[in-house]
């Protein structure tokens, strides 16, 4: 047998914002996709209107754009295999569900929900199956010559899938090798509604399948169960020949604690678990996104492509997508859960965002002043950042410990800029550092070196280093520290000499002045 073309699909339903851990099935669809050559189709899934939400589609799409995930066939994309969209094919449907319904190999189910609601109080763990399915008003148990009078009358029914009990089911997954469940545990799953006229997801999920030609299901965790009903399904019709392979990704996990990852973790903790803002049509509610929150696509899809996989340990973590497309491997993923690590996000962000060059940073850097109120110019918003991108910042952790890390994002920046903007106003005279550092006579040496400061033209680092450097050294004055006090108000910021510079003479020597003013 010749190797099938590798064909993939990331097939969400649009019924809401996408979930982090989508993004991260989406990405590896599309690592495995491009290391082989293949294809990668995007399916929208609405054939349940009830879950409908409006723009959940255009924001699943201006995701992937962001994030630089490609597709090449699907719902706004276009290719052979269309429509794309599932509410539009409802045609198609229509004739396999007929197909299996000839074939004796699904039937018609005509119970009310409440009689459903009845059996279920009447049975424990009631399941619609080989045990209960002739005690139930189905055509298996009704008169044909009856069902078809139910139908034309217009009764309401449901399509369900006859499985056959005792029989064991094997899905190959790549991940989590030959899995075998004995089909009396499947229920006769409902393949189609009357109601609706529409199929529901699993009938539609596995006819586009094998019409769209899907070569391996890469896909959460979560619908592992219904994999049995897509190998079944796939014998049903007679396409065995052409079953997809398929492989359940690890579930994402909580950052502290048990459990799957959710979105309440995040508000709790700080981090999004969206790739994009989102604002609910519906509540109005905002939920936060990666993009809103300063992180670069590149270290998104990096942090997330090894929630799951790593690449070995002789293997910097940092990795581009094409290094990511290199050296992926499906077969090699984890069985267990990944923890989300969003302080290592944040480190991720870090190695992007210093291999960037400053004037990169600048138009997010300038939006951050003028939220300030700080118009600047664009020289000057670079200067700042050559300066300061490489400190360390403290903060305080989900645990309320405090702890230190590099700057992470553009924002950071903020409060360990805003003197170069703006004057410090007030003295703390509790800090430690000021009072370490301004004793007796320091307003009376800071006078001394406001004059020398005056008396220099040339205001650059070189300029001030030639004539401050052997200054220091005659007058016996380490004016460092209290320099610092003057221009900064804290025990923070850049070299001195690239401060001063970078405030210009009549900046520095009055803010010195104040200081002296102040502190005295
Ligand atoms: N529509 C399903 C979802 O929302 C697709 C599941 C699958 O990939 O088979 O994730």
């Amino acid at each position: 047998m010749t190797e099938r073309k590798v064909r993939v699909r990331f097939a969400p339903s649009p019924t809401g914002p996408l979930h982090i851990g989508g993004v991260r099935t989406a990405l590896y669809n599309y690592l495995f996709a491009r290391q082989h050559g293949g294809d990668m189709v995007f399916r929208i899934e609405d054939t349940d209107s009830a879950r409908f939400v409006p723009g959940a589609e255009e924001y699943i799409i201006e995701s992937f754009k962001w994030l630089g995930i490609k597709f090449d066939e699907g719902v706004s994309f276009g290719g052979e295999h269309g429509p794309y969209r599932q509410s539009e094919r409802r045609e198609i449907y229509k004739k396999y569900v007929q197909q299996l319904l000839d074939e004796g190999k699904a039937y018609y189910a005509f119970d009310t929900p409440e009689e459903l609601e009845a059996k279920r109080r009447e049975v424990e763990n009631f399941q619609y199956d080989a045990s209960t399915r002739m005690q139930m008003r189905n055509s298996l148990v009704i008169p044909s010559d009856e069902v078809q009078r139910m139908i034309a009358e217009g009764q309401q029914y449901v399509v369900r899938f006859l499985i056959e009990p005792g029989r064991e089911v094997l899905v190959d997954d790549i991940i989590r090798g030959e899995v075998r469940i004995n089909s009396s545990i499947l229920d006769d799953k409902v393949l189609y509604k009357s109601a609706d006229q529409l199929p529901t997801y699993h009938l539609a999920n596995i006819v586009d399948d094998h019409l769209m030609e899907i070569s391996h299901v890469i896909r959460g965790e979560e619908w592992l169960p219904s994999a049995p009903l897509h190998v079944l399904l796939y014998e049903a019709f007679g396409w065995s020949d052409t079953m997809p392979r398929f492989a359940h990704l690890p579930l994402l996990l909580k950052p502290v604690g048990n459990g799957k990852l959710s979105k309440r973790d995040g508000d709790k903790l700080g981090f999004p678990v969206f790739p994009l803002e989102w604002h609910d049509p519906k509540t109005g509610e905002v939920s936060s996104g990666y993009r809103e929150k300063g992180y670069l696509p590149e270290a998104v899809v990096n942090f997330l492509a090894l929630l799951g996989w790593n690449p070995g340990n002789d293997h910097s973590e940092v990795m581009s997508m094409e290094e990511l497309i290199n050296l992926f491997d499906l077969g090699k993923c984890s069985r267990n859960g990944a923890r989300f690590d969003y302080v290592k996000a944040a480190w991720f962000n870090h190695q992007y965002l210093i291999q960037q060059p400053d004037e990169a940073w600048v138009p997010a850097f300038d939006a951050l002043l003028r939220q300030h109120d700080i118009v600047s110019t664009a020289e000057k918003e670079a200067e700042v950042v050559r300066m300061m991108k490489l400190k360390v910042i403290e903060y305080t952790d989900g645990e309320g410990n405090k702890k230190k890390r590099n700057i992470s994002f553009v924002s950071d920046l903020w409060p360990l800029t805003q003197f170069f903007f703006v004057a410090p106003e007030t003295f703390d005279t509790e800090d430690k550092f000021i009072r370490k550092n301004w004793k007796e006579n320091t307003a009376d040496e800071m006078r001394r070196f406001a004059d020398v400061l005056q008396g220099i033209d040339d205001f650059t680092v070189e300029g001030l280093k030639a004539v401050v450097d052997p200054w220091t050294e005659e007058a016996g004055i380490r004016p460092w520290n209290a320099w610092r006090v003057c221009l900064v108000g804290a025990g923070q910021g850049p070299d001195m000499y690239e401060l001063a510079a970078f405030l210009g003479k009549e900046e520095t020597i009055g803010r010195m002045r104040r200081a002296i003013e102040k502190l005295s």
